[in-house]
């Protein structure tokens, strides 16, 4: 069962989506801070144990040189920033004192796992029978997206998904939610309590779909944009754009996000 040092801040942060870049925080030089703290501060511990960790592009360099292994590595942590990973006795001699965190032979220290693509409404539908996907849809998943306007709904199941993705080593995520903006709400706050990078947004159908379920072209790009002014960027949230696809979404919607799109990217 993975171990997790929740709301570390790796050197490899995932893309942002659609190009939303969060704003920049002082101190995210993107590399995990490692240049900027030289020195050991009350709040510095380290981890020991094997790591493994990332250090170039595998399609650059080759898997060889991408990754680097320690049978007994170190990792050095400030203020949730990982400042150093690499061989024990080299990098606890460069923080002497530091508190350190054993975790012997058996376990792996890594950076956690990310998961592309989720819709944490449908867990709990999770083996129904399977049928065509727009069968699937009308049966199984849209009934159960409905449940997702109630807000205290939405944040138990926010909650069951999250805590599943930590225990099974996924600390960063893509997730679907419903068109509930509550639902989308629900997943944030669950993922900024627990440190995780989630990136989601209000889901957007205007056609073939329950009542409902269902917005507008209007309805979805405000309630798109009140989220990301509210949201995106807090913590280690990211907001996308979300119409669910073509089959749900009119040519009015796709240009209304489309303009939302436009009028928040960088020029
Ligand atoms: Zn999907």
């Amino acid at each position: 069962m993975p171990r997790f040092i929740r709301g570390i801040q790796t050197s490899a942060a995932p893309r942002p989506a659609m190009g939303l870049d969060p704003p920049d925080k002082p101190g995210d030089d993107g590399n995990g801070g490692a240049e900027r703290h030289t020195m050991t501060t009350p709040h510095t511990f380290a981890l020991r144990g094997r790591t493994l960790a990332f250090r170039d592009d595998p399609f650059r360099v080759g898997p060889d040189a991408a990754v680097e292994t320690c049978d007994d590595g170190a990792v050095v942590i400030a203020d949730g920033r990982i400042l150093e990973v690499g061989q024990a006795s080299n990098v606890l001699a460069r923080h002497p004192g530091v508190e350190v965190d054993s975790y012997g032979p058996d376990a792996l220290i890594m950076a956690g796992f990310v998961d592309s693509h989720a819709h944490y409404p449908q867990l709990e539908i999770i083996g129904s029978y399977g049928e065509q996907l727009l069968e699937w849809l009308e049966k199984y998943t849209f009934p159960t997206e409905i449940k997702y306007s109630d807000p205290q709904y939405a944040r138990a199941g926010a909650e069951t998904y999250l805590d599943g993705c930590l225990a099974n080593g996924v600390t960063t995520a893509s997730v679907f939610s419903a068109t509930y903006p509550a639902s989308v709400e629900a997943l944030f706050e669950g993922a900024l309590e627990r440190g995780m990078r989630i990136v989601s947004g209000k889901n957007m159908m205007d056609r073939n779909c329950p009542e409902a379920l269902r917005d507008t072209a209007r309805s979805g790009y405000d309630q798109s944009k009140a989220l990301i002014e509210k949201w995106h960027g807090r913590g280690r949230i990211v907001y996308a754009v979300t119409p669910r696809f073509a089959v749900t979404s009119t040519f009015e919607q796709m240009e209304a996000m489309g303009a939302l799109c436009a009028s928040i990217l960088p020029r």
